[in-house]
C-alpha cells in the first residue's frame, strides 16, 4: 500500500526544537515564559497592524474570551456565519447565549452581507438585536469585508473576526485577522502553522489584552493571596507551544507559497475538466494562503460526482474531505435561527477539500493527478 496522503499535515521548519530546549535550560516549563512574550511578539510584527495579541491554548478560547470580553451574556443572541467548522459557533454556546446562523454567498463562500443585514434587522424587530458578529474566512479566503464591516459599521455590532485558516491571508493588502474589532487564530496541527495546539486573541486596544491574559490565567486579582472577583479560565498558551510557534513563524511565508502552489497545482490537474471549479480568489482585492484547496463537482456535467473523486482517492489512501456541514445543518443546532438560502448547503453537497499540506512531495502530487485524471470521461 502506498504511504497516506493527508489533507494537511504538520510541517516543521527545522528550528523548533531549538526553542523548546532554550525552554528547558532555563525551566520556562509553564504557561509563561520567553517563548510566549516573542510569539506574540513575532504575530504583532507578522500582522502588521495596531493590534495587540494573547497567545492562548486554542482557537476556540479565544473564540470563547473574544465574546466574555466583548460582555456577551446568557440569553445574548450571536451572529455566526453557517458555513463553518463547529469551533467557530461553539464558543457562543459557552457564555450562554443563542446562535442565529447566515448563509454564505457564492464568490468567497463566507457570510453573506445581505442576508447578514437580513437578519439583523429581524433580530432587532424582534426585539433581540445581536451582540456580535462573528464571520469566518474559510480555508484561508477573505470574506468581503468591505460590505460585512459596513453592516457591522451601520447597526453597531463588534465584529469578530475567526481568522483561524487565514493566517497569511489579505483582503486589499491587509492581512486577515486585524479586521475585527477582536480576531482569533488557531494554530492546531492541521492549520498553515502549528503550536501542536494552540491559538491567539489578536485585540485592538493594550486593555483588551490585558483582559485576554488575565481571564486566561484564572483571573486573579491583585493580591499576595489568590482572590478573584471574576470568573476565569485556564487557557494560557504554554511556552513550550510557544517555541514551536517561533519556529513555525521562521517559515511562514514558505509554508504560505507551498500552499498556493497547491492551488496551482489543481487548477492545472482540473483545467480540461468541465464541471470541476477549483475555489479560487474573485479578484486582486482577494488573496488566499490558500490553507486548503477545494473544489466543486457539478454531477450532470462532470460525469462523476465530488463522493466519486472522494472514494477514488481514498481507494489511493489520498485523504479529502467534503466542505464544512453548515452549522444550521448540525443536529445539535436544529433549534437555532437561519437566514439566508441553499448557497452553503448547496457547497457542502457538491464540494471537496483536496490535500494541500505543504510538505506535498513531487510523489504525492502526480499520485494525487493520476488518480483525478482517471476519473475524467
Ligand atoms: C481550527 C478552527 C478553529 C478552532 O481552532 P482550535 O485552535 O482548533 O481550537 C476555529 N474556527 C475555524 C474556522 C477553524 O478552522
Amino acid at each position: 500500500m502506498n504511504n497516506k496522503i493527508w489533507l494537511s499535515s504538520p510541517h516543521m521548519g527545522g528550528t523548533e526544537l531549538n526553542y523548546i530546549h532554550e525552554a528547558f535550560d532555563q525551566n520556562w516549563v509553564a504557561p509563561l515564559g520567553p517563548n510566549v512574550n516573542n510569539f506574540e511578539e513575532d504575530l504583532k510584527c507578522y500582522l502588521n497592524s495596531d493590534v495587540e495579541v494573547a497567545a492562548l491554548s486554542s482557537g476556540t478560547a479565544a473564540l470563547h474570551l473574544a465574546l466574555v470580553i466583548l460582555g456577551v451574556k446568557s440569553g445574548d443572541e450571536v451572529i455566526c456565519q453557517s458555513f463553518t467548522f463547529s469551533a467557530s459557533a461553539n464558543p457562543i454556546t459557552y457564555v450562554g447565549a443563542q446562535p442565529v446562523f447566515v448563509d454564505s454567498e457564492p464568490d468567497t463562500w463566507n457570510i453573506c452581507p445581505k442576508a447578514l443585514e437580513e437578519a439583523i434587522t429581524d433580530r432587532a424587530a424582534k426585539g433581540k438585536k445581536p451582540k456580535a458578529i462573528i464571520v469566518v474566512h474559510l480555508y484561508g479566503m477573505p470574506a468581503k469585508l468591505d460590505q460585512i464591516k459596513a453592516v457591522a459599521a451601520k447597526y453597531e455590532i463588534p465584529l469578530v473576526e475567526d481568522a483561524a485558516e487565514a493566517l497569511g491571508s489579505t483582503f486589499k493588502g491587509q492581512r486577515c485577522g486585524t479586521f475585527g474589532e477582536m480576531s482569533i487564530l488557531s494554530f492546531n496541527g492541521n492549520k498553515i502553522i502549528t503550536t501542536s495546539g494552540g491559538g491567539a486573541l489578536v485585540c485592538k486596544t493594550i486593555e483588551q489584552k490585558d483582559k485576554a491574559v488575565f481571564l486566561s490565567t484564572q483571573a486573579r486579582d491583585q493580591a499576595p493571596h489568590y482572590q478573584h472577583s471574576e470568573i476565569g479560565y485556564n487557557y494560557r498558551m504554554s511556552n513550550i507551544s510557544a517555541g514551536i510557534g517561533r519556529g513555525q513563524m521562521e517559515v511562514l511565508e514558505e509554508r504560505i507559497s507551498a500552499r498556493r502552489k497547491n492551488h496551482e497545482f489543481y487548477l492545472d490537474v482540473f483545467q480540461d475538466f468541465s464541471g470541476v471549479k477549483v475555489f479560487t480568489e474573485p479578484n486582486g482585492d482577494y488573496f488566499s494562503n490558500h490553507w486548503l484547496s477545494a473544489i466543486t463537482v457539478d454531477e450532470n456535467i462532470a460525469g462523476f460526482s465530488r463522493e466519486d473523486l472522494r472514494l477514488a482517492l481514498e481507494k489511493q489512501n489520498i485523504e479529502s474531505r467534503p466542505l464544512w456541514k453548515p452549522m444550521h445543518l448540525q443536529p445539535v443546532f436544529n433549534n437555532a435561527p437561519y437566514y439566508g438560502g441553499k448557497v452553503a448547503e448547496e457547497l457542502f453537497n457538491i464540494g471537496l477539500c483536496l490535500p494541500s499540506g505543504s510538505s506535498l512531495t513531487d510523489a504525492d502530487r502526480n499520485r494525487i493527478k493520476n488518480t483525478i485524471l482517471s476519473l475524467r470521461k
